[in-house]
């Protein structure tokens, strides 16, 4: 004999409904079958708010109360095909639904909604369900399981009364049937013949009382998922089913929050030895989870994660605890002398202080009975007043096997420190099936998905990216990370989820990630956006393994990066602003990532996608000392004078530059040499210089009042240079010399300056918009290291910035 469970997935709608009669007569084939049916997914809410509006006197009740009949109208219409049975199965069901319209309207004349009506209310759902089921399946008999299943009011709770409700199981189902059908979740108190229930989500609870009372080779518990699962698949997109679980594991889970088993179910079948199995309506083919006493080859660590919202933490201290028997046992029967449940304690050694972990609703209730307990304690200074700390969530991750392995606990509160995440509480029990910890709420959804992924995963990594600038760079960017998708799945198993995008007006978030066919439609029509507001979003939405991304030249996005980091945040900026800035800010991002165990890259703040930062660092980690640079690192100025002829003037090669992109919006910030000035910084700190931009030394070769004024007088001014520049040009053309901008550290010395330079020297036959630097060091003395390549462009910095991301996806 099996009993089979289905939940209100399973007989809300006609498709579930009509899945299920096929497993039942698929089922009944080999073995007896005791069905227990929930409500009507839904129904046992609508009739808890439908109540709620009778007793606040709102006539609406009356339509909630008719779509409820619709509902049961709708499903008896279209699943019972014979005209004989309908008939009589409506003529059931309507009886049901005057009995409950005549209790509502009770409520909303009396405005008064007790427990008792509110249980007699709730009861429905099942008594309709369990009639419409039993109609369906052939043969089926229909039991009432208020005969049966008995309550008895302890502590204010209406309780199982095991004993009398195992004799009653037995004498009822003492001539089985073959098919037997049973409604979930209610019950009748054994005293007043009440009708009371066991609690929501209850309906698993009396297939397991029928299962253990009758030596049931099986439960099963049908519902709407594959079984299960690693961590609650609403919150955790990537969670899969467990194949094998014992009593104690999933005991543990469902206590801490795991909702496809209601937490009391497991322990009568666990005395029994008797299998649970979860498996999934909508997919009757799979085997699903299998819960039982021992498992065979286990060779797995950790088997899932739970988690409560909603909790409260009191703290019980005082300074003469230290050593005095018999306050836990006072704090305890205290709480249960009043109902409450702790699910969580926390004691230090120093026993001065005992942290109780409650539900946040029984929180107040708590310290009050508490307070009252140690009055006379408080009283004298012995103890100090007991309060709440409200708004936090309690996680735990469970695993039988845990107790052979060292360095759970290292990796668990490991990986938490490393996102950010501060643990307010935690506990292990000596068994060591349950490491259990405290957080602040908002946290709740980032410590499930970090901890998933470093104990389940990960099949795939997963970098979450907000990208900030949708220019040449930013877009080139949104473009490869599109075409690169799959196959970074399939080859590095990484997962890269766009999840914001700003433009310099608005932006738009996702945190399953955004759709980038069309990013930039969807960002036109949503809401403005500004900085403040982006990091606040950012910070807000919590993101784990998440990374900014700058792609912009502005000034207040560079100064959020201080706040991303210190929230774990990672950062990679094709901005310069930051890393070429006050040498202090500079040092405290750096400073404040590593802290943080995030990373901060700008590989592309100097020769775009050429791996120059990224080399002077490893050279630097194997212990190798930077003496010189020397440097062209302008591709403007480059590609300016590779263009300038004597048929091309000096202005005209700036206009060409402009036109076809390789200068900065405004040409003034190259010809001025700031752009190198900022890219000479930022390479001489990594290297390991303390320098400012204002100790560089600058030969400029454009007078300083051309820089003065608007971009309109630079435009009309430029040509006045021409003349100048030619004369020079034919003098350098005779000696063999062309001209570079060059940028040197030499020891502490930085300079830039426009060089004459010859047919021999490296830098001679640099085209185009071509960067290269030239890195003389303790190893790379003679012959120094050579880094050349094209130093511009929107495509390779993109890709430079792609490298940023990959190289922190591959940590
Ligand atoms: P039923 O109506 O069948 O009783 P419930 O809604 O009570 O279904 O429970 C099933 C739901 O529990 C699933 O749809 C899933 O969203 C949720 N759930 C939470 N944690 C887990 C978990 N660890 N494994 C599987 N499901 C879970
Ligand atoms: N229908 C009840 C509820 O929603 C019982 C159950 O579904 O198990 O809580
Ligand atoms: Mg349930």
């Amino acid at each position: 004999m099996k009993v089979l469970k289905f939940g209100g997935t399973s007989v809300g709608s006609v498709k579930s409904i009509l899945s299920l009669k096929k497993i039942v007569e698929n089922e009944a084939r080999s073995e007896d079958i005791i069905v227990v049916v929930s409500a009507l997914g839904g129904i046992t809410d609508k009739l808890i708010t439908t109540a709620q509006l009778a007793l606040r006197h709102d006539g609406k009740w009356k339509e909630e109360f008719n779509t409820m009949v619709d509902r049961h109208h709708k499903m008896i219409d279209t699943i019972i095909t014979d005209t004989k049975k309908r008939v009589i199965l409506f003529n059931k069901v309507d009886a049901l639904f005057e009995q409950l319209k005549s209790i509502y309207f009770g409520v909303y004349l009396i405005h008064d909604l007790s427990e008792k009506t509110e249980n007699a209310i709730v009861s429905y759902g099942e008594q309709l369900s369990s009639v419409i089921v039993a109609t369906l399946i052939r043969g089926a008999k229909w039991y009432e399981s208020r005969d049966f299943i008995k309550t008895e009011r302890k502590n204010n709770k209406n309780t199982l009364d095991s004993e009398l409700t195992n004799k009653l199981v037995r004498d009822t189902f003492s001539d089985l049937p073959h098919i037997s059908l049973v409604p979930g979740f209610i019950s009748r108190d054994r005293d007043t013949d009440e009708t009371t229930n066991l609690g929501r989500g209850g309906s698993d609870y009396t297939a397991a009382i029928l299962a253990a009372a009758l030596n049931a080779n099986a439960l099963e518990i049908w519902t709407d998922v594959d079984g299960f699962m690693t961590a609650d698949p609403r919150v955790i997109k990537s969670a899969y089913t467990i194949n094998e679980l014992s009593y104690i594991e999933a005991m543990e889970l469902c206590n801490f929050g795991a909702k496809v088993i209601y937490p009391p179910t497991i322990y009568p079948v666990c005395v029994k030895n008797i299998p649970i199995k979860v498996r999934n309506t909508f997919n009757p083919n799979y085997p699903g989870t299998t819960i039982k006493n021992k498992i065979d080859d286990d060779n797995k660590l950790i088997k899932g994660i739970s988690s409560i919202n909603g909790t409260a933490l009191i703290t019980v201290t005082g300074l003469s605890m230290v050593g005095v028997i018999g306050v836990n046992r006072r704090i305890f029967t205290a709480l249960a002398d009043e109902g409450i449940s702790v699910f969580m304690v926390s004691q230090a050694s120093s026993e001065n202080s005992t942290s109780i972990g409650v539900k946040e609703e029984d929180a107040d209730e708590a310290v009050k009975v508490l307070n009252k307990e140690f009055s006379a304690e408080i009283e004298d200074g012995a103890m100090f007043p007991m309060h709440a700390k409200k708004g936090l969530a309690t996680v735990a991750i469970v695993g039988d096997n845990m107790k052979h392995a060292a360095g759970i606990s290292g990796k668990l509160f490991g990986t938490l420190g490393r996102s950010g995440i501060s643990v307010i509480a935690c506990a292990q029990g000596a068994s060591e099936t349950n490491i259990s910890f405290v957080v602040k709420s908002e946290y709740l959804r980032k410590s499930l998905n970090v901890l998933h992924d470093s104990f389940f995963l990960s099949e795939y990594k997963v970098l979450n990216l907000f990208i900030c600038g949708i220019g040449t760079v930013g877009s080139k960017l949104i473009e490869q990370i599109c075409k690169q998708y799959n196959e970074l799945k399939e080859r590095n198993q990484l997962k890269l989820n766009v999840v914001g995008i700003a433009s310099s007006k608005n932006a738009i978030f996702n945190r399953d990630g955004l759709n980038l066919s069309n990013y930039r439609e969807t960002l036109k029509s949503s809401e403005p956006s500004s900085p403040e507001k982006l990091r606040d979003h950012i910070v807000e939405m919590n993101i784990f393994n998440s990374v900014f991304v700058d792609c912009t030249a502005s000034k207040e996005i560079a100064s959020l990066y201080q706040n991303f980091l210190e929230h774990n945040i990672s950062v990679i900026a094709a901005n310069k602003l930051a890393a070429s800035g006050e040498y202090d800010k500079y040092a405290q991002l750096k400073k404040t990532a590593l802290r943080r165990g995030v990373k901060f890259r700008f590989e592309t703040n100097v020769g775009a996608g050429l791996p120059i930062i990224g080399t002077i660092n490893d050279l630097r980690n194997s212990g190798d000392k930077i003496l010189k640079i020397e440097a062209v690192l302008s591709g403007t100025l480059n590609f300016i004078f590779n263009e300038i002829s004597a048929t091309v003037p000096f202005s005209e090669t700036v206009r060409r530059a402009k036109e076809q992109g390789y200068s900065e919006p405004d040409p003034r910030i190259d010809l001025s040499g700031t752009d190198v000035v900022r890219k000479l910084v930022i390479l001489a700190r990594e290297a390991g210089y303390r320098v400012e931009q204002a100790d560089v030394e600058k030969h400029l070769f454009v007078p300083q009042k051309y820089f003065e004024g608007s971009v309109e007088e630079f435009w009309k001014r430029l040509p006045d240079l021409d003349t100048d520049f030619e004369n020079k040009r034919k003098a350098l053309e005779k000696e063999d010399k062309r001209w570079r901008f060059v940028a040197t550290l030499d020891g502490n010395h930085t300079s830039v300056e426009l060089k004459a330079i010859d047919l021999n020297h490296p830098f001679y036959n640099l085209e185009g918009s071509n960067n290269i630097v030239l890195l003389t060091t303790e190893r790379y003395k003679e012959y120094p290291m050579l880094i050349q390549g094209y130093g511009a462009g929107a495509s390779v910095t993109a890709a430079g910035v792609f490298a940023n991301i990959m190289s922190i996806a591959n940590i």
